[in-house]
């Protein structure tokens, strides 16, 4: 080969394989591009933001609609998530919410979707951005499963450290596992700024324990039941919420499907009768919305938000509808089922807690 030619094909060479220096530089033109834009000024904002990053369960077909478990808690130099079903970090970059700010999670019990998505969580906030450890606060448990994790990213980790052109800090790749000793009223297990979080235990056999949330903003107190029947510790830590985000088990769904079940010829009363007792089951560890109303009315919350709904149902205002039939002669408030990246937003002058919820629709057509 002559030099020319050499000189030509080094340099059609360097121009496709771009040193450090011309990667860093080529990153803010690429991602301007191609990548969806995050909102970064969303940390300087004193307001808190609640964002409804997983409404869905474990059902795994219903999922393109209703990611499992996840909300994401968003306020001035703080942002975090209360449990990280699979697809968390998707649904949050999804909304141009600044995801590598988090470096906290509080969970809620370890079940598959709750934790799915935790793993990936640490490891993309560390890849895209965060240089702060990242804790994982959660009831007994919690450093076996944060451990493994540990363990499973550890090449990652390592071929990411030697590979990247910032500076990926290797000690702060995994997640920190903070053990909650929770009790049955709420425990303070963390405080910044404004922020104020609680745990209390709840009831979701088999599974033990299992924590719910309280948590305290300028005056507003927002709870979150985690899974969980309804249950005295529950009613207590909701006495007078301005916010109740519960999951729920539609009892009005249930029983339809029951008698239509039990109508049909096609199986026999065996299958019927095992099929029924499942279905009666799941009533004996979550929240079914009769009982749910019942209690949000004693309990004098003002706002209640059905989430990790089961079934999970479609998007549409019919099977809203139909998800909460019947629950209104229980529960005199306003009760809204929410979908996957909605979100409230919630302002407070001292004195009184105002609350907007904000579908996530109207969201994005805000942004237009
Ligand atoms: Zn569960
Ligand atoms: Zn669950």
């Amino acid at each position: 080969m002559k030099l020319t030619h050499l000189l030509l094909f080094l340099g059609t060479f360097l121009a496709l394989n771009p040193t450090t220096a011309q990667k860093q530089s080529l990153q803010p033109i690429m991602g301007q591009e191609y990548e969806k834009k995050i909102d970064n000024s969303l940390l300087k904002d004193d307001k808190l933001r609640i964002y409804f990053c997983g409404t869905g369960n474990p059902k795994v077909t219903m999922q393109d609609i209703r990611k499992p478990a996840c909300l994401a808690i968003l306020t001035k130099d703080d942002f975090f998530v209360i449990d990280a079903g699979e697809g968390t970090s998707q649904t949050l970059a999804k909304l141009g919410l600044p995801y590598p700010a988090i470096d906290k999670a509080f969970m809620t019990h370890w079940h598959s979707d709750h934790m799915a998505g935790l793993a990936a969580l640490i490891n993309n906030t560390w890849k895209d951005g965060r240089k702060t450890p990242f804790f994982v606060y959660g009831p007994y448990g919690v450093e076996q499963v944060v451990n493994g994790f540990n363990q499973a990213y550890q090449l990652d980790n390592l071929y990411r450290g030697i590979n990247s052109s910032n500076g990926l800090d290797l000690s702060i790749g995994g997640g920190v596992p903070k053990l909650i000793d929770q009790k049955e009223t709420p425990v303070k297990v963390y405080e910044q700024g404004n922020i104020e979080l609680s745990a209390f235990v709840v009831d979701h056999p088999p599974v033990y324990p299992a924590i719910g949330y309280s948590l305290k903003y300028k005056g507003c107190h927002i709870v979150i039941s985690g899974d969980t029947k309804v249950v005295e510790t529950l009613a207590q830590a909701s006495e007078d919420a301005d916010v109740l985000i519960n999951e729920a088990l539609s009892d009005a769904i249930v029983d339809e499907s029951i008698s239509q079940f039990k109508k049909n010829p096609d199986f026999s009363e065996a299958t019927k009768q095992k099929d029924i007792t499942l279905a009666q089951d799941l009533q004996n560890y979550h929240s079914g919305t009769y009982a749910l109303a019942k209690m949000a009315e004693q309990s004098k919350a003002k706002r209640l938000f059905l989430t990790h709904l089961t079934p999970a149902i479609f998007n549409t205002a019919e099977d809203k509808a139909k998800f909460t039939t019947n629950m209104d002669q229980y529960y005199k408030g306003p009760i809204t089922v929410v979908d996957d990246g909605d979100s409230l937003l919630i302002e407070s002058d001292g004195k009184g807690c105002k609350v907007q919820y904000i579908p996530v629709q109207q969201a994005a057509a805000d942004k237009l």
